[in-house]
């Protein structure tokens, strides 16, 4: 850690995706940065509290996957046998091995890392509070702010230690016998398959008709119709009316939308009902900054907010609420501040959602195409038809191509199957590049893998 300096030429507020990618760009392009987050090294939710540690947890969940269906090709282990601390030690190793990473980084170029935070006190100065508690000004010539999000809570419901939000579930204080995952998302689903590979008997209550809003139906179908296998319960178009916390579990009741109304106890209960913008706390009201009703700060294709020179990025600056979004958007602001042109323009931001198989989509999803009534021819390869996916003992996976009828130009993406998350980067490349359906079938690609989906699904878009 730094001390705090007392002016600086562009001060970075939250040290996430967003916040340490701006910094390190800025002190790439020659900008004198103060980067300052609570956390001892750059990291954020994703690397303390989000993205890696919950994907190595799904790593765990495929091992013991894998190792408990391969006895269906012939090849038979016994019972895993589980070492929750030694898999706490391990995943809590990686997060220190890539935040210590990412500390390193910020020694090596030379930027001050301020471990406290931050408000404004006016539009040019800021009044910094170290951990250590103590409190000084800073003035600032530009600045960025990337304090990113939080877990929304149901009304009147307080976390503990039987009401988790998805921090609480990767701490992985223990494997309950039985949670209940309170919202059918990203979150929900990824933690819930975790959790369901570790032993628990998980049941899902999403309050909408399906799993994962903004997805299309087809895609989610293949995973659903794994997660009907893995999960004890999955109760749609069904909310929470209350929790209630006694010293043996939750009693659970739900209320359907028809106003059936039922009680259930469960060891655990996670809330991943979504994620809302961390714009309080940053005394954004003594600035002409403007805050969006649902809390995100307004940028324009610069990253700047109503004020020129104050920049927002990441989950604070509207959805989707992505990481790599995040690292896009700040390599835009990094440049704008530097001096340089930039603008966040993409074609392409890519969603994955790391379940088992994995969901993975780009550009215009089908259903979009549909209720914008947009002439587009669309393919769709079943990955039974794969050889790799066979030699991979599985049968499910879908690619989907979505072009536009008239020039054949590739509009969107969707992958389902395991490994979906890898494959949509080509997709992403061929959106960016205005790739058509032409330029995906010439493209040779390689034998046997998942890969040739895409190629196959792009020979079905034409005749001969
Ligand atoms: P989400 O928006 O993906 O899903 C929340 C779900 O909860 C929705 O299906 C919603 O209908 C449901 N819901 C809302 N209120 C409810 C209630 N009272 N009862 C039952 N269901 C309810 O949100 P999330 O899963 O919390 O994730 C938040 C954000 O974090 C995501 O939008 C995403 O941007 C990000 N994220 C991304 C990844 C990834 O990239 N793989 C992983 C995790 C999180």
């Amino acid at each position: 850690m730094s001390t705090l300096p007392q002016k600086s030429q562009l001060v970075v507020i939250g040290a996430g995706p967003g916040g340490y990618s701006a910094a390190f760009r800025a002190a790439e392009l020659g900008l004198e940065v103060t980067l300052i987050d609570p956390e001892i090294n750059p990291g954020g939710v994703c690397l303390y509290r989000g993205c890696i540690p919950s994907k190595a947890l799904l790593h765990v969940a495929k091992l013991v996957t894998e190792a408990e269906e391969s006895a269906a090709i012939g090849v038979t282990f016994g019972n895993p046998q589980l070492d929750i601390d030694k898999i706490r030690a391990w995943k809590n190793g990686v997060i220190e091995t890539l935040t210590g990473g990412l500390g390193g980084k910020a020694t090596k170029l030379k930027l001050s890392y301020v471990r406290g935070t931050a408000r404004f006190k006016d539009q040019q100065t800021l009044v910094v509070t170290t951990s250590a508690g103590e409190e000084s000004e800073l003035a600032f010539e530009q600045a960025i702010l990337a304090t990113g999000s939080r877990p929304v809570m149901l009304p009147g419901v307080e976390t503990g230690k039987r009401i988790i939000d998805s921090s609480g579930a990767l701490e992985l204080e223990d494997v309950p016998k039985t949670l209940l995952v309170v919202g059918g998302g990203y979150i929900g689903l990824e933690l819930g398959s975790a959790y369901a590979a570790l032993g628990s008997k998980v049941s899902v209550v999403e309050m909408t008709s399906g799993l994962l809003p903004g997805c299309d139906r087809d895609l989610v179908s293949v995973l659903k119709r794994r997660l009907d296998k893995k999960f004890e319960q999955m109760l749609l178009n069904t909310k929470v009316a209350e929790l209630k916390v006694q010293k043996n579990g939750v009693t659970v009741t739900f209320e359907t939308q028809k106003g059936e109304s039922s009680s259930k106890r469960f060891d655990k209960v996670l809330i991943a009902i979504g994620r809302r913008p961390n714009h309080e706390n940053l005394g954004l009201e003594n600035t002409a900054v403007k805050v969006s009703d649902k809390g995100f700060v307004e940028v324009d294709g610069q990253q700047r907010t109503a004020v020129p020179h104050i920049f927002a990025i990441g989950d604070l600056a509207g959805e989707p609420m992505l990481a790599h979004k995040a690292y896009a958007e700040a390599h835009v602001a990094a440049a704008v501040a530097a001096g340089r042109k930039a603008v966040f323009d993409p074609r392409a931001i890519p969603a994955v959602v790391f379940t088992d198989p994995e969901i993975a989509w780009c550009g215009l999803t089908e259903t979009a195409a549909r209720e914008q009534k947009l002439k587009v021819k669309t393919a769709k390869l079943p990955w039974r038809s794969n050889g790799r996916t066979l030699t991979l003992g599985r049968d499910d996976g879908i690619t989907k191509l979505i072009v536009d009828a008239e020039n054949d130009r590739l509009l969107g993406v969707g992958l389902a199957g395991p490994g979906a998350g890898e494959l949509i980067a080509e997709a992403v490349l061929a959106l960016e590049m205005a790739a058509t359906g032409e330029d995906l079938r010439s493209s040779i690609h390689p034998h046997p893998t998942l890969s040739e989906t895409i190629f196959e699904a792009a020979q079905m878009l034409f005749k001969a």
